[in-house]
């Protein structure tokens, strides 16, 4: 998808500040973070939202969940993370390609970056 920011830094026509690579995902640092640790899993295939997962893509969802915390912990975040997939523009989404939003070392015990 040529529109598609995250599909574009999938192609490397943005650049992205990336920490994660395998055969199907990519892991990067969040643009603007909420938390100071803040980095996005995505798929490198484009599927517009949870909503838009089917069966054909039950290894992309166990292929996501599985690296959330691998990367949590090359990330540092041995005490704990948060997993966010925000889904739907009513909730937050703001861009169209199904992301995890992976957040930690929270300083402001009170501050988890979203509402709960
Ligand atoms: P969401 O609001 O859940 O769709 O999350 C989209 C996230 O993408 C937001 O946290 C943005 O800060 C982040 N974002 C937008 N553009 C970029 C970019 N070029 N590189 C990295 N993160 C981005
Ligand atoms: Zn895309």
């Amino acid at each position: 998808m040529t529109n598609c920011l995250f599909c574009r830094i999938v192609a490397g026509e943005i650049p992205a500040n990336k920490v994660y690579e395998d055969n199907q995902l990519i892991g990067f640092w969040d643009i603007a973070p909420k938390a100071p640790v803040h980095v996005l899993l995505i798929p490198k295939q484009h599927v517009s939202s949870l909503y838009h997962m089917d069966d054909s893509n039950q290894g992309l969802i166990q292929a996501m969940i599985g690296a959330a915390p691998v990367l949590a912990k090359q990330l540092g975040l041995s005490d704990g993370f948060r997993l966010i997939a925000n889904t739907g523009e009513a909730c937050g989404q703001t861009v169209h390609h199904v992301h995890f939003h992976i957040l930690g070392n929270f300083t402001d015990s009170g501050d988890t970056g979203f509402p709960a």
